[in-house]
C-alpha cells in the first residue's frame, strides 16, 4: 500500500451504489476525496432491482441518468393485487418528471455505470482495504484500514459511511441505530418463467405470510421478492413455484423453468438516531434499513449522495461555513422516516392475517382506484417525487 494517500479532504468508507454516488458528486466538483472497499471486486448480484423518477432526476446531476434508463426495463404499471383479484392500479407515465417510468435495471449494472462514470472522471477505487475504526480529533478524522499486507492511517477532514448495514462509521462515531428485524426471512430470485400477465407491469401481492413482487427485468428474466419463514438459503425452481402457486394468483399460468440467482436475506427496519457526528457522515443503508416492499432501500441512498455531495463540496472549497453540513440530515433524515413508513406500511398491510381483516383490507384499498387524489399521491410516494422539493434545496 506504498502508494496510498495519508492525507484526504473526503474518505468515503464504501463503493457500494452510495459510495459511488459521492465519489462521482464529489469528482464533478473537483474535491479531493479517497474511496476504498473491503471486497476486492464489486458485487455482481443483481439486489435491488428498480430505480424510480426521483433518484434518476438526482443522477441525472451526476451524468448518469440516461446511461442507466438506456440499460434498463422502462414500465409504467404497478398493481396492488390479492391473488387474481387488483387492488390497487398505479400508472406512472402522469408522473410530472422527465423520468416517467419505473426503471427495472439489476443493481450490479447500477453499480458498474456508476464505477464507469467515476473512472471517466479521473477517480479511483481502492479495492482491498478494510476501515477498522475511525477515530475524531479537533482538525481532521483519523481512520485506520487494512489492507492483505498492512495497517496504515489516513487523516481526513471529513469521513462518510457508505459502509452498509454493519457500518463502521457508524459505531465509530457511536450513532445509534434504532429498530427492529422482522421475524421472517424474505427470499429474493431471479428466474426464467411463463408468466401469462406479461413484462408491461411490477406486480405486488399481498399474502398472508408478507409482500410477494413479481417484476420483469430487462433480460428476460423476473425477479420474486417473497417474506417466508424457514426459508432455505438458496431457493430453487420448486421452492419459488410453490410460492407462486400458493400466492400468486390463479390465472397467471406461471410455470418456473430456471432460477439464475437466489439469495436469502433477514430485514431490519431501522433509522439512524443521526446523520452526523462532528466529522463522520452515514448514508444509505448505513443510515436506514427497511423492508423491500416499493423498492426503495437503494435509491433513498442514491439521493443521500448527491445531497450530501453538494454540501461536501461547498463546505470543502470554502463557499459556505461549517454549519451548512447540518442541512444533509435535516434534508434527508425525515425522508429516510417517510420512506421507512411506507416500506413498513405496505408490509404490515401485505400481513393482514384472517378473512375478515384481509376482506376489510381489500375494500379499503379498492376504493382507491376511485380517488384519483390519494392514487396520485401514492405514485408520487413511490417514485420519491413527492420528496423532490427538499433535496432541491441542497442542488
Ligand atoms: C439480497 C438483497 C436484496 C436486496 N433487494 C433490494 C431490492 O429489491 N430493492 C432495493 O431497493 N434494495 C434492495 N436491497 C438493498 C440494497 O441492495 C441496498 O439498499 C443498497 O445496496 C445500499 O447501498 P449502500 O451503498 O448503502 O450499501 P452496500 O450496497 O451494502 O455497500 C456497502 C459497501 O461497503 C463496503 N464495506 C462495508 N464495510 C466496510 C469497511 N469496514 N471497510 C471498507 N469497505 C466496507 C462493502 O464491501 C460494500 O461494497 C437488497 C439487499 C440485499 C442484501
Amino acid at each position: 500500500m506504498s502508494s496510498f494517500p495519508t492525507k484526504t479532504d473526503v474518505l468515503i468508507v464504501g463503493a457500494g451504489p452510495t459510495g459511488l454516488a459521492l465519489a462521482i458528486s464529489l469528482a464533478q466538483a473537483g474535491v479531493d476525496h479517497v474511496l476504498i472497499d473491503k471486497l476486492a471486486v464489486g458485487q455482481n448480484k443483481s439486489r435491488a432491482a428498480v430505480i424510480h423518477a426521483h433518484t434518476l432526476e438526482a443522477l441525472e446531476t451526476l451524468g448518469v441518468a440516461d446511461r442507466l434508463s438506456d440499460t434498463g426495463l422502462k414500465l409504467s404499471r404497478f398493481s396492488i393485487r390479492d391473488r387474481d383479484r387488483a387492488l390497487v392500479q398505479l400508472s406512472f407515465d402522469a408522473l410530472p418528471s422527465k423520468f416517467s417510468y419505473l426503471l427495472m435495471t439489476p443493481q450490479d449494472t447500477t453499480e458498474r455505470v456508476l464505477a464507469g462514470r467515476h473512472a471517466e472522471l479521473g477517480g479511483r477505487i481502492h479495492r482491498g482495504v478494510v476501515a477498522e475504526r475511525i477515530e475524531q480529533h479537533d482538525e481532521y478524522a483519523r481512520a485506520w484500514l487494512r489492507d492483505a499486507d498492512a495497517q496504515l492511517a489516513i487523516d481526513a477532514r471529513y469521513v462518510v459511511g457508505a459502509d452498509g448495514m454493519h457500518s463502521i462509521v457508524r459505531e465509530s462515531a457511536g450513532i445509534d441505530f434504532d429498530g427492529a428485524q422482522y421475524a421472517h426471512s424474505f427470499v429474493l430470485a431471479d428466474v426464467e418463467m411463463d408468466w401469462k400477465p406479461g413484462r408491461g407491469e411490477v406486480f405486488l401481492f399481498f399474502t398472508e405470510r408478507g409482500p410477494l413482487v413479481v417484476a420483469p427485468l430487462p433480460n428476460g428474466n423476473f425477479r420474486i421478492v417473497v417474506a417466508m419463514e424457514n426459508a432455505p438459503e438458496h431457493p430453487d425452481v420448486a421452492c419459488i413455484q410453490n410460492v407462486i402457486d400458493d400466492y400468486g394468483p390463479t390465472n397467471a399460468n406461471a410455470t418456473v423453468h430456471r432460477v439464475d440467482w437466489s439469495s436469502r436475506f433477514r430485514i431490519h427496519h431501522r433509522l439512524a438516531k443521526s446523520y452526523r457526528r462532528g466529522r463522520l457522515f452515514i448514508m444509505g443503508d448505513a443510515a436506514h434499513v427497511h423492508s423491500p416492499a416499493g423498492g426503495q432501500g437503494m435509491n433513498t441512498g442514491l439521493v443521500d449522495a448527491t445531497v450530501l455531495g453538494r454540501v461536501l463540496a461547498r463546505v470543502v472549497s470554502g463557499a459556505q461555513p461549517e454549519e451548512t453540513l447540518d442541512a444533509y440530515e435535516q434534508l434527508r433524515r425525515p425522508a429516510a422516516r417517510k420512506v421507512l413508513e411506507l416500506a413498513e406500511g405496505l408490509t404490515q398491510m401485505a400481513m393482514t392475517h384472517g378473512m375478515l381483516a384481509r376482506q376489510a383490507r381489500n375494500v379499503r384499498l379498492s376504493v382507491i382506484n376511485y380517488l384519483p387524489p390519494v392514487k396520485r399521491a401514492l405514485t408520487m410516494n413511490l417514485s420519491g417525487l413527492s420528496r423532490r422539493a427538499q433535496a432541491e434545496l441542497a442542488y
